[in-house]
């Protein structure tokens, strides 16, 4: 496709929009940035800089003069698919495509596609690594912090893709070799309508593949079995007990990181990798921050900062991770923050077994306080904030007891993101005195 004076809109200027823009302003395009939020409220700098290269802005929302005449329009990650103007764009059959579609079509290397509720960054950090050991040119993309149409593949070997169900949403083409799909479980219930719907989504990484293309999947997870079932690629399931190494020997935590390492494993031994290549790698791995990351101990009390735990499957599985067999509960777990309507019953089970206090932060707050005394959990705090949080659990805590930043909400109420929430979490943690 020849991009030269071609009318293209981008909807969103995030990390994913802006690289959108420059790609196709490189390629000779004419180029809308059509944003939901005020010119004052973006980078004035990047603003400014895209100006003069020629690109016009809409701010304060997205209208009909967005999409009227253009080409093809490019939309960011945060764009639902189904705003109204999206849907008049598609209605005139404009074609509307997420940004991990446009970078497919510059993409001529295997892709290494990883999706799921949660573990993506976790696994696709794992596959680079074990690439990387085994001296292959790769390079980790997608929703992990590099977008992907900024990837250039002419001197790689494979691009591992961190996938998104919101890129999902708007793809056509775009066909990964290995596509990894971790677990589907409740989570963006405010933007899918509901489980099946968001399954559905997810289940689109599969959407191009052929017969020699490959899916890594969980062999425990009944949405994904259901969903993998009319697949064409070969398939390779994944399951712990198939496990090949000593998790002794590991130092993530967890029965999910099991399942994490064993579909990073499958996709490494596909790539040509042997198994004492990729149990080199696994001894060394410390883990990603924010993920049941171990910030210190003071006075017999540990600290963990799990702030990227953004829906209950994720604390859930920190809540496994740490809790103490055949002991009291020792765990006073920090949640709360955005809530995004995502049932909380399996949580409140967990819950029951193995926290001793729920310390509870942000705007989810109260609806999380109705279901865990309706469910006979009573042990529950309320904190204006990280600081009060980690005081009040501080003035709880005995020797022996393990203090868990693990949300189960986004943090957008209160926060930046995931990172700052766990950057606040962990300078609380680390001024407290010995
Ligand atoms: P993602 O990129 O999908 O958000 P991460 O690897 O960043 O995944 O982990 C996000 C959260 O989910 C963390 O709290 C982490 O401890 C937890 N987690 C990681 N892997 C899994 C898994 N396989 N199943 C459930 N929870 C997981």
């Amino acid at each position: 496709m020849h991009y030269k004076n071609k009318k293209v809109t981008v909807f969103g200027m995030g990390i994913s929009g802006i690289a959108s823009a420059n790609k196709l302003l490189e390629l000779g395009a004419r180029v809308t940035i059509s944003e939901k939020r005020t010119a004052e409220e973006c980078n004035a700098a990047v603003v400014k800089g895209l100006k003069e290269q020629g690109v016009v802005f809409e701010f304060g929302g997205h209208s009909m003069y967005s999409i009227a005449g253009r080409d093809f329009i490019v939309i960011s990650p945060g764009i639902h698919l189904d705003i109204p103007v999206l849907k008049e764009a598609r209605r005139h059959h404009i074609l509307v495509i997420s940004e991990v579609e446009f970078a497919f079509r510059f993409l001529h290397k295997p892709i290494i596609a990883v999706t799921g509720t949660n573990g993506k960054t976790t696994t696709s950090t794992l596959i680079f690594k074990m690439l990387k050991e085994a001296g292959k040119r790769v390079v980790v993309a997608g929703n992990i912090g590099t977008p992907l149409i900024t990837v250039n593949d002419r001197n790689l070997d494979f691009i591992v893709a961190e996938i998104s169900s919101y890129q999902l949403e708007a793809i056509n083409f775009f066909r990964p070799w290995i596509s990894v799909l971790l677990n589907i479980t409740p989570d963006h219930m405010d933007r899918h309508h509901n489980m099946h719907e968001y399954a559905k989504t997810k289940a689109r990484i599969f959407l191009n593949q052929g017969k020699t293309d490959y899916v890594i999947f969980n062999a425990k997870d009944q949405l994904v079995l259901e969903l993998v079932e009319s697949v064409v690629a070969k398939k390779i399931p994944f399951d712990t007990k198939d496990i090949f190494f000593d998790p002794a020997e590991i130092i993530i935590k967890g029965k999910h990181n099991i399942e994490n390492i064993m579909a990073a494993a499958y996709a490494a031994q596909l790539c040509g990798m042997s198994r004492d290549d990729i149990k080199r790698v696994l001894r060394e791995f410390p883990g990603i921050p924010h993920r049941i990351e171990f910030i210190r101990s003071v006075r017999g009390v540990s600290f963990y900062n799990d702030s990227k735990a953004t829906n209950p499957d994720s604390t859930i599985k920190a809540l496994q991770a740490l809790a103490s067999n055949n002991k009291k509960p020792n765990i006073i777990l920090i949640l709360g923050g955005l809530d995004k309507g995502v049932s909380l019953s399996s949580l409140v089970l967990e819950i029951k077994g193995s926290v001793k206090t729920v310390v509870l932060i942000g705007t989810a707050a109260v609806r999380f306080n109705e279901e865990l005394i309706q469910s006979g959990f009573k042990n529950v705090r309320f904190a204006q904030n990280m600081l009060d949080a980690v005081e009040t659990s501080v003035g709880l805590a005995q020797e022996g007891d393990q203090v868990l930043l693990s949300p189960a909400c986004s943090s957008f109420d209160m926060f930046s993101g995931f990172e700052e929430r766990g950057e606040v979490f962990r300078s609380a943690a680390l001024s407290l005195h010995e």
